[in-house]
């Protein structure tokens, strides 16, 4: 008897009501309004009168699981057993009571968990995978964005800014960290080193030339072995190669540096979404603490709160006063390589719409 076919597992995504807290559950899409009581904590009051306070923690991101046993304590003990992930890897515990947020702000900084993050504080930094999870990242995004953040906790925890401001990092050029009114991204300099002995054993080759979006690579015998070889004229260092050919490394200790992007935003409140535009490159992959990056961000997070009216988003207030303002009131230099003068991609940018892994 034929063997009954194998059904798949997967059942998408499970319905978030199981996880809810019971007052969110019983008020799902009836609230009546919200206030901040204050920095970190957000107060929902439901039309049936219900109300539910929401401490939010700031986190390490990458956990161990003994920090997050003691975190779910910290849940059973002062939050009434519910939790959640922002998508800036912050916390949030929900209670019913108001008596229960001071002790559970009190447990929590304790355990060494910031509070804030909320309104117009600098939240925690939306970062890539790095080191931990992905196989191509030139330098480690959870400790850049770490030592940032010792550094600017005090904007975390208060509520200061002209308006919300929110931070990404990425550790390759491919930028999964997504657009941000400050981005911190790996910047790769020079096209990638080839190890032609690997490339023909490693390298499905057809793919990589595809992968290619200026189309500078190409296939060739090298010491009579396949491999492939790079136009460096028209090469803009991206490094998409490298993840399909780990042989053609571009990561590189002195060449692959960090970059710092301004302006970006994805919501459309009053004005359109933006992309972030470069505003200092050349800076030094410098752990553990990579001191160049914070001192750039702090250089620029010191100007906005000062020149910028309320509610100005990061973009919008160097769009007001104009770049050049921008570049003396941040005191950063304007040099060749803030000028986008790369005209390749009316030639031979890859623009078809196949999608290509
Ligand atoms: S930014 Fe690049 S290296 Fe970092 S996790 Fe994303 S794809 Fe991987
Ligand atoms: S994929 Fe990017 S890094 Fe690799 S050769 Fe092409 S442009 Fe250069």
């Amino acid at each position: 008897m034929a063997e009954a076919p194998r059904m798949p597992d997967e059942i998408g995504v499970r319905d978030i009501q199981e996880f809810l807290h019971p007052v969110m559950k019983k008020n799902y899409g009836n609230w009546k309004y919200h206030d901040r009581p204050r920095p970190g904590v957000l107060h929902h009051v439901a039309h049936s009168g219900d109300e539910i306070w929401t401490v939010r923690a700031a986190t390490s991101r990458q956990m161990d699981i003994h920090q997050i046993r003691e975190l779910m304590d910290i849940a059973d003990d002062f939050a009434e057993g519910y939790i959640r992930f922002t998508i800036r890897s912050n916390m949030e515990f929900m209670v019913s009571e108001e008596s229960k947020v001071q002790p559970l702000i009190d447990a929590l900084t304790a355990h060494g968990n910031p509070i804030g993050g909320t309104g117009n504080s600098v939240s925690t930094v939306s970062h890539t995978q790095g080191w931990l999870h992905c196989d191509i990242p030139g330098t480690d995004a959870s400790g850049a964005v770490k030592a940032l953040m010792d550094e600017i906790i005090d904007e975390f925890t208060h509520e200061e800014m002209p308006n919300r401001v929110r931070l990404t990092s990425s550790c390759c050029q491919i930028n999964c960290g997504g657009q941000g009114d400050i981005a911190i991204n790996i910047q790769h300099t020079k096209p990638p080193k080839i190890d032609h002995s690997q490339v023909g054993n490693v390298c499905e080759r057809p793919t990589v030339v595809a992968r290619c979006p200026v189309a500078a690579i190409r296939p060739a015998m090298v010491n009579g072995k396949p491999s492939l070889e790079v136009d460096e004229k028209k090469c803009i260092c991206c490094g998409a190669c490298f993840p399909p050919c780990p042989p053609m490394q571009i990561n590189d200790p002195e060449h692959s540096n960090f970059a710092v992007w301004v302006g970006g935003k994805h919501s459309n409140a009053r004005s359109k979404p933006t992309f972030h535009k470069l505003v200092a490159s050349g800076i030094p992959n410098n752990p553990p603490r990579w001191p160049e990056v914070s001192k750039i961000v702090k250089q620029i997070l010191s100007a906005y709160k000062e020149d910028a009216k309320d509610y100005e988003r990061m973009g919008e207030w160097a769009d007001r006063i104009g770049w050049p303002s921008f570049f003396e009131k941040t005191g950063l230099p304007f040099t060749k390589y803030h000028i986008d003068n790369w005209r390749g991609g009316r030639a031979n940018l890859n623009a078809s719409a196949h999608i290509r892994f």
